[in-house]
Parts: C-alpha cells; structure tokens; sequence
C-alpha cells in the first residue's frame, strides 16, 4: 500500500500521493533508487494504486476489490511489468512493448507499464519508450525504475517525471533539518547524483558545489536576457566555474533540469527541482514558449553527447550558444 511509503519516502510518497489526489498523473516517471528493485517495487505500489477502483476516493488500493487480487495473482492484463532478466530486455518482450503501447486499456480506464531497469534497455526498446512518452496515449501511464540514472538516454531522463527515492536515513527534504542549507535545489540535485548518505552530506556540505548551481542558473538567466553578449561575459560567468569534462557534464545536467522546470512552468506544472529558483524559471519562462523551451534542451544532450569526445570544451559552449539562439530546424 502506497501510505507504506509515507515515513521511509516521504518526498516520493507525497509526489505520488498528490499526482493521484489532485489527477494530476503524468503519463510518464523515471523512479530512481539506490536498490533499483526497491525501486521497482515502490512503482508496482504506485501502478496498483491507480488501477484500483476505489483511488478515486482514496490514493491507496484497497486490496479486496477483483482488481487487487489479480494484479497480486499476475492476472490483470492492464499492469504489465517488465523486467530485464539480463543484461538487454528480450527481444519478444520488445516487439510486443512497441505495439502494446499504442494499445487502448481493455479493461479499466488505465493501462500501466512498468519498465525495470530502463538504464538496460537497448537502443531499439529505449527508441520505443521515446517514441511513446513524446507522443503518449490517453489512460496509457508509463512507470520506468533505474538505480543509474546517468546511463539511461538523456532524451528520456528529460520528458519523465523525476522521482528519487531515498536510501535508508536519508535527508528528509520535506522537514529538513538543514537550516543552513535553505537551497532545497541543491538536495534534490545531490540526490539523483548521490547513492549514499556520506556522498550525499558531502555533496551538501561542499560550498563549491552551491556556488555552481548558482552560477548555472545566473549565467542562463544572462543569456536568456542578452542571448549571444552572454558571450562577452562567459569567462566570468562559466569558465571560471567549469573548467574539466565532468564539470561540463554536470553543468549541462543542471541545465537540462532547469529548462525542465521552466517546461513544468509554462504548462502550469508543479517544479520538480528549482522551486528554490522560482523568479528565475518565471523570468526564464516568460522570455520562451514550450517549442522554444524544447529546441533548446534538445541542443543541450546533444551537447552533451559531445562531451566524452575529444573536444575543446570552449568552443563546445561557444558552439551550443549559437546553436540555442539559431533557431534552425527542430531535429
Ligand atoms: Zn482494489
């Protein structure tokens, strides 16, 4: 039952809680967990909770009704589950996903897939998951789990709702006890980088890392303003917080989260990272509309696809800023 979830994950319980509360579910979620199985299992509490009847009145499944006991029998055609056994899903599985996903629910008004382990999935399963979470279906909800985020294709990362579940002990975000740390951005960034309480208190604590994510945000805010003048200021602005390729790495996923959240901002969404940062996603998105929003995050993965090869990283920004303000085709 999803109110399980309610002291051990609290931040993932109450997003969760609210989508289904308020009918506001999207149609896909990427869980993050140190343990991707706990993972996996925290998603099948989420798809049970929909498919039940009575979540209209309440957000947990009820565990009696026809519905629970045959999704707990394997039974009910609406929840399908998909777990790489190996190290690739198999193909039979992938053939079937691809056309079961363009499938209207039979019975019930929802259909949910869950997709263990999405970080495993080859280029022909992750192609159809796109495919499928750029244009979804109607009722169809798709519920991915990994415990590597940073292997699975950025392309899906950016068009799924984050939701990072905490290991054991972890932070309490919600009722924080971090009076001197008040930027709440920078625990929810910490904890889709950090598998461990010490990496994630160290990820806190370390005042270098607060001053970069500062200095992302100021720096797009500028460029959003000026556009290519911000060219005129980068040393000040960029080079001299981002200098070796992992640098660059996690720069450009702080951009990818923040253009994410001024997404959520223009469709009237909930932020799922930089609330912290509010005026600046306002600024942000009243300067952009979502194709404008899109075109860039799609520039900045490719940029960032870029990074491992050997190239110079100063012109790599160069390069993305005019590719950003250049407007071109939407590819
Ligand atoms: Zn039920």
């Amino acid at each position: 039952m999803l109110e399980d979830y309610a002291k051990g994950q609290p931040i993932a319980y109450n997003i969760i809680k609210n989508a289904i509360v308020k009918n506001t579910v999207a149609h896909a979620y990427l869980f993050t967990a140190d343990n991707v199985k706990e993972a996996t299992a925290f998603a099948l509490c989420f798809a049970k909770s929909l498919l039940c009847p009575t979540n209209n009145v309440d957000y947990n499944n009820c565990g009696n009704c026809s519905i629970c006991h045959r999704i707990n029998n394997n039974n009910f055609p609406e929840l399908i589950v998909i777990e790489s056994e190996n190290l690739w899903i198999k193909k039979d599985e992938l053939l079937s996903l691809k056309e079961e996903l363009g499938m209207k629910p039979l019975e019930g008004n929802k259909r949910v897939y869950i997709i263990s382990e999405v970080d495993k999935l080859n280029a022909h399963a992750a192609n159809s998951i796109l495919k499928f979470i750029e244009e979804p279906e109607p009722n169809i909800i798709a519920i991915l789990t990994t415990s590597e985020i940073n292997k699975v294709l950025p392309t899906i990362v950016s068009r799924c709702q984050l939701v990072s579940l905490r290991v054991n002990n972890f932070i309490d975000v919600e009722n924080a006890k971090l009076e001197n740390q008040p930027n709440k951005a920078l625990i929810k960034i910490g904890q889709l980088y950090c598998k461990r309480q010490d990496d994630l208190n160290n990820f806190i604590g370390e005042a270098k890392n607060a001053e970069k994510l500062d200095a992302v945000v100021a720096f797009i805010k500028k460029y959003e303003e000026v556009g290519l003048d911000v060219l005129l200021d980068i040393k000040r602005m960029w080079t001299d917080y981002f200098l070796e390729k992992e640098e660059y790495a996690w720069a450009f996923d702080i951009m990818i989260l923040f253009y994410k959240d001024v997404l959520n901002r223009i469709y009237n969404k909930r932020l799922e990272v930089f609330d912290y940062y509010n005026d600046a996603v306002k600024s942000v998105a009243n300067l952009n509309d979502s194709d404008k929003i899109i075109f860039k995050l799609q520039k900045i993965i490719l940029a960032k696809e870029k990074i491992r090869y050997n190239i110079n990283l100063n012109m790599l920004m160069d390069k993305l800023l005019i590719e950003m303000e250049s407007r071109e085709c939407i590819c």
